[in-house]
């Protein structure tokens, strides 16, 4: 067995779009947890640019740009490549490899039952989503997951059946095919429930199923109340400089009942709420409880109070970020030598699909040949 395939901790693998800088929802929602993880697994994350294009193939022009602008945005809200592989799918061909192979066993009927792919057929107008890539897109993300045999897979609530799509489609895989040796590794339980659960097997199966890792997922509103996003034009981003922080948080929408100083009003059902308690300290969130609830605050100070917590965590990222503004070669090496390595284990990967495939590169004699077509 490859060395690479070894783990001496569970495997975490994400990724995300490319989809330039980054709000404060990409942040909350999914950055913040990928920085915790890479202190407790081994973590890989890449740059989806292949899965961007399954919506916006018309237009590749900005991929590039894009996915530098977002690894800078990953840097600079603490991801170390000392502990983390960073890497650009499809600098990984092997991935587009294993899309294929996992394609010719995946059911259409299993696609087609995916929610997000329902979900996104009827709610995005502006493109033609009636494409053979489209409807493929999980299959791709089951092969990003698999060729690195990952363990686990940080996801918010509605990614989950995509994780669940990807265990039927290994568990299908290795319904069909199999290692000819067993072999010895390192991999989750079952259903397991802690990284105690994590030990010596000895399988033939190429693929370990994953399991959803579930993100905490904080409820954070854009400036208009709604899911915070740049397509909605509501977003504070994480490159803002403080002025316009203030700027977007000032227009931000309030619990309605506020229509005068003098009214009460509910920091429970209030997007500036919704930032307090994200990123203001117990104090202030105290403060605002009670200010809120008897009047004795107005909003205009409530959202100051709000920028100021605001203002206070993005510094420190804006700051980390400036060297790779400066300098992109950098974060462009820290990609490629993140490719390296992840290229290693797909590549392992791929031997031991072909092999249980028997499509194996090496030689071997017609005679001696097992498995051949009749
Ligand atoms: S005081 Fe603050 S929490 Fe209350 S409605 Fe105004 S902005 Fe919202």
């Amino acid at each position: 067995m490859d060395q690479s395939l070894q783990k001496s901790q569970p495997r975490v693998l994400s990724g995300m779009r490319p989809t330039g800088k980054l709000h404060l929802g990409h942040y909350v929602g999914a950055l913040e947890n990928w920085v915790r993880l890479q202190s407790k697994y081994e973590c890989f994350y890449f740059v989806a640019d292949w899965h961007a294009l399954t919506t916006d193939y018309a237009d590749t022009s900005k991929v590039k740009s894009s996915s530098l602008e977002m690894v800078f945005d990953w840097l600079a809200a603490g991801l170390d490549p000392e502990k983390a592989t960073l890497f650009i799918q499809s600098h990984i061909l092997e991935h587009a490899e294993l899309h294929l192979l996992l394609s010719l066993i995946t059911p259409l009927g299993w696609l087609e039952r995916v929610p997000t792919y329902k979900e996104q057929r009827e709610n995005i107008k502006d493109k033609d989503l009636g494409t053979y890539g489209f409807l493929g897109y999980p299959v791709l993300q089951s092969a990003d997951i698999l060729i690195y045999q990952a363990d686990y897979v940080p996801v918010g609530e509605d990614q989950v059946p995509h994780v669940e799509l990807t265990r039927e489609i290994a568990r299908r895989f290795n319904q069909f095919y199999s290692l000819p040796q067993p072999r010895r590794v390192q991999a989750l339980k079952p259903e397991a429930k802690s990284e105690g659960d994590f030990v010596t097997i000895e399988t033939s199966n190429v693929f370990p199923e994953p399991q959803s890792l579930l993100t905490p997922a904080a409820k954070l509103p854009g400036t208009d109340g709604r899911k915070m996003s740049k397509s909605y034009g509501n977003a504070v981003l994480l490159t803002d400089p403080e002025p316009l922080v203030r700027q977007k948080l000032k227009t931000m929408v309030t619990d309605p009942a506020r229509m005068r100083r003098t009214d009460k009003g509910n920091p429970e059902i209030c997007p500036v709420g919704d930032l307090h308690k994200i990123f203001s300290d117990e104090q202030t969130i105290a403060k605002v409880w009670e200010g809120c609830k008897t009047a004795g605050i107005g909003c205009i100070e409530c959202k100051k109070w709000a920028s100021d917590g605001l203002v206070q965590v993005l510094a420190p990222i804006q700051e980390r970020r400036r060297k790779y503004e400066e300098n992109p070669r950098l974060a462009w090496d820290i990609l490629e030598a993140g490719t390296a390595r992840a290229k290693k284990i797909a590549r392992a990967t791929m031997q031991e699909v072909r092999q249980a495939m028997r499509l194996s590169h090496e030689y071997q004699a017609p005679e001696a040949a097992t498995g051949a077509p009749e």
